[in-house]
């Protein structure tokens, strides 16, 4: 009998009204746990003390509030073992990835921790004698945050850690498909020094539970991430209540490969862009757009790299690629590589479900070749561990076929020229630009965030994260006569 894991609703563990079953994609015998998922009733409870708890917040100094978000990092980064090895478990990604996921997500609360003292406001003269003026920030409120599965603990990490630091209450609808994750996090903070109810974990799915906190004229903000159509479906939620919301969605990122480029670093840099994470990450290389001098010899050992990476059980020794998340993400790559076919793309290597020693969601990785930017496989996220290459005459060329994309969140180039490279890092129409590197892999202390369909609102990380758990108060002080 496998111990229910419970919601953390207004600071109790809660059973809620259903329950699931969390499987993990690399052994389907194996049973991660039961799932609780909460009803609307749990929500409203959760919401409601969550206003209360977050006026006691905000009103803690800043060394405790500090000292809470550094015990989460800290926790995070010690166990980044065990909890690493639980996420997964439970989504899929080769386990040293999934250690580097859990103690980047500590880094989060740590680097948050020290932003809690670091919050200064400005001051200004008024046009008017006698007359100071002081703006600062103060928190939005109740904060929902909705993350995804491909990164359950560095997501939504990200966006809990800043919304904290700057003094509001959250309520977090996590990804179904990695609830363990969701658990083990809610476990850590529910320990620490905070008020009732600050906190909650609300589990359930997408549609029912997470339209319901959307819908809410109770949130202050929604942070999202996840894909373009929930999304869109979010924003116009959040417009009914005038609700404040930043959104972080798919992408279609591509790596140029210029005639210059070192082709041993591009291959490395595309094989580490296309494949990390099995290619499910919004930060993915899934275009390569290679110079026709290079095509060939870049080609080549490409698909020698591609049909090298050993492709097995997340949690076993010498596995590069584990498998997909679930059975519906491994239909939807395959009905991709089709499409890709029909499309009149040339499939050099992989895309084909494999069978294991386990039964999981695997496929091998695969690579488009002879491809164009007009094809679906090529303006459609397909969120698989599947890239394709498309041959241009020229920098010019590359550059436009890069910007060629309804979406831009990453784009990367491979050249030894400087500049080519500062050209391409001013002319890319991507929120994040990378040279001689792979086009996913950022830092937690910068801005992150893109342009066109993969962003909406403001940028997230790094100190620019207070733009959007914050709203300004500007005062004005008469001094009066000091005689
Ligand atoms: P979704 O957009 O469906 O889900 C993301 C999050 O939103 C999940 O927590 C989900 O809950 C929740 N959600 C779903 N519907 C609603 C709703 N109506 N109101 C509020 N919350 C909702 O992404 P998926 O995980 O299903 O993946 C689908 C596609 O999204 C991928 O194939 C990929 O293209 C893209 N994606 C992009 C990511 C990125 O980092 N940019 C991350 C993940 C996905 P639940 O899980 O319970 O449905």
């Amino acid at each position: 009998m496998t111990d229910l894991k419970k919601n953390y609703i207004a600071g109790e563990w809660i059973p809620g009204i259903a329950e699931i079953e969390n499987r993990n994609p690399s052994d389907l015998s194996d049973l991660v746990g039961m799932f609780a998922q909460a009803s609307a009733d749990d929500l409203e409870a959760a919401l409601d003390q969550a206003k209360q708890a977050q006026k006691a917040w905000e009103a803690y100094g800043m060394e405790r509030k500090q000292a809470v978000l550094m015990n989460i990092g800290n926790e995070l980064m010690a166990r980044a073992e065990e909890l690493g090895t639980l996420l997964s478990r439970e989504e899929g990604k080769p386990i040293a990835e999934g250690k580097g996921e859990v103690f980047r997500a500590g880094q989060f609360f740590t680097y948050y921790a020290a932003e809690c003292l670091r919050q200064l406001g400005e001051n200004a003269d008024s046009v008017r004698a006698g007359v100071e003026i002081d703006v600062r920030r103060e928190p939005v409120g109740v904060v929902a945050v909705i993350s995804p599965w491909n990164f359950p603990t560095a997501t939504a990490s990200w966006k809990i850690a800043p919304a904290l630091c700057y003094g509001n209450a959250v309520l977090w609808k996590p990804a179904n498909a990695t609830p363990a994750s969701a658990v083990a996090l809610t476990e850590i903070i529910s320990r620490q020094d905070i008020p009732k109810g600050l906190f909650s974990l609300v589990m359930g799915s997408g549609r029912k539970i997470g339209q319901k906190l959307v819908e809410s004229p109770k949130v202050n903000a929604i942070t999202f991430t996840g894909s373009v159509p929930v999304g869109k479906g979010i924003a116009s939620a959040a417009i009914q209540n005038l609700t404040k919301v930043q959104m972080e969605m798919g992408s279609k990122n591509a790596l140029a490969v210029m005639d210059d480029a070192d082709i041993d670093l591009a291959v490395t840099v595309a094989l580490g862009g296309a494949f990390g994470g099995t290619g499910q990450k919004c930060t993915a290389s899934s275009r390569l757009v290679v110079h026709e001098a290079v095509h060939d010899a870049f080609v080549e050992k490409l698909v020698a790299g591609t049909k090298a990476m050993q492709v097995g059980h997340a949690l076993e020794a010498g596995t590069q690629m584990g498998p997909v998340v679930s059975e519906q993400q491994l239909r939807e790559n395959l009905a991709y590589v089709d499409l890709g076919r029909s499309e009149g793309a040339e499939l050099a290597c992989g895309g084909e479900r494999l069978n294991m020693p386990h039964e999981g969601f695997y496929m091998s990785p695969g690579v488009f070749l002879n491809s164009s930017n007009s094809m679906r496989i090529n303006r459609e996220e397909m969120f698989a561990p599947l890239t394709s290459v498309i041959k241009v005459g020229s920098y010019d060329e590359a550059l436009s076929v890069v910007n060629d994309t309804n979406f831009g969140l990453t784009s990367g180039i491979v050249t030894q020229s400087l500049a080519r490279a500062t050209h391409f890092r001013r002319n890319a129409r991507t929120g994040v630009v990378t040279v001689n590197l792979p086009t996913a892999g950022t830092d937690y202390h910068v801005p992150f965030g893109g342009r066109g369909d993969s962003s909406y609102g403001s940028r997230e990380q790094g100190k620019a994260a207070a733009e959007f758990y914050t709203t300004v108060k500007t005062a004005y002080i008469s001094a009066g006569d000091p005689t």
